[in-house]
């Protein structure tokens, strides 16, 4: 990842090339789980499902092995919902962790079991994603040991029995996480050059942002549905549960965003020219290519105070 102008080189860069290999047990194993989040969760006819689901009921494109029986064909059989779920790791946690390897959804009573588990287990495996960067991002200092403390203290819980883990507090656990994760993000933006003003759970759905400088914002929890970011400079920008859902990032440079992940990006339309953290994956429906030019000029970024 070259520096580019206005990029904080002097924060720690280089561990995040090799955040995705500190998060290796933060990815959806699906070979180790018993298919619990095509169980489990409950959903409704609408453009995200084809279908209604009531909770605890295996989709009926559950196959005998838990595995999907649509899995390439997920968008076209109108289950784009699916596709953009991601339990980071929860699903084969509680399998193979909570439940020693016996954990079932073949009966009633064993899917209540796991089925009062798994949301605790997905929250705390999201908390973990999260705080794992937050680590990566700082330099050695005691904001630092506080992630490491947290990130310690939450992978903990992830190996508590069943009842501990169904007693869990997790809302109070998400509350104090996100304030670190506030004052670390604080810490990474401030070194950003005359940074862009924060929209912090602003209403931005359908905006047109196309080519706007967010470089270094907080759009920590802003509604970006159907946004059109495509040329937007989003470098270093704090994207903690904003919602992207077909925002459209074509071209738009996402380098070194903060506490970005695969379910937000994978909601959102791309294309080759969009600009990725190095940490994360293009998703495999975008397409490679760039849209050919529509004539409209892009507006300039605003110059660099010196
Ligand atoms: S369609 Fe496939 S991925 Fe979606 S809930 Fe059903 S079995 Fe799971």
């Amino acid at each position: 990842m070259p520096a580019r102008p206005g990029d904080p080189v002097d924060l720690v860069l280089a561990p995040r090339d090799g955040l995705a290999l500190a998060r290796r047990d933060l990815t959806a194993d699906c070979s180790r789980c018993v298919g619990l989040c095509c169980v489990l969760p409950a959903f409704a006819a609408s453009a995200d499902f084809a279908f209604d689901k009531p909770a605890d009921t295996p989709c009926r494109h559950l196959q005998t092995d838990a595995r999907c029986g649509v899995h390439d064909q997920l968008r076209d059989r109108g289950m784009p919902g699916c596709v953009v779920f991601d339990c980071f790791g929860a699903g084969q946690r509680v399998t193979q962790v909570t439940f020693g390897g016996a954990a079932r959804t073949t009966d009633p009573a064993s899917t209540a079991a796991v089925s009062a588990v798994f949301p605790v287990m997905r929250q705390l495996t999201e908390l973990l994603w999260h705080l794992t960067e937050a680590e990566a991002l700082l330099p050695a200092g005691p904001l630092r040991g506080e992630a490491t403390a947290a990130r310690d203290h939450t992978e903990r819980l992830t190996h508590c029995t069943p009842a501990e883990l169904s007693a869990l507090d997790a809302a109070q656990l998400r509350r104090e996480v996100g304030d670190l994760l506030g004052r670390v993000s604080e810490v990474v933006r401030s070194v950003v050059p005359d940074r862009a003003r924060d929209r912090r759970s602003a209403d931005l759905m359908g905006a047109s942002l196309r080519g706007a400088d967010l470089h270094g914002a907080s759009l920590r929890g802003a509604q970006l549905i159907g946004a059109d970011l495509r040329g937007a400079d989003l470098r270093r920008a704090d994207l903690l549960g904003a919602d992207l859902r077909a925002a459209d990032l074509g071209g738009a440079d996402l380098t070194g965003a903060l506490f970005l992940t695969g379910p937000q990006l994978t909601a959102a339309r791309g294309d080759g020219a969009t600009r990725l953290p190095a940490s994360l994956a293009r998703p495999a429906h975008w397409p490679t290519g760039t849209p050919a030019p529509t004539g409209r000029a892009r507006p300039a970024r605003r110059p660099r105070r010196r």
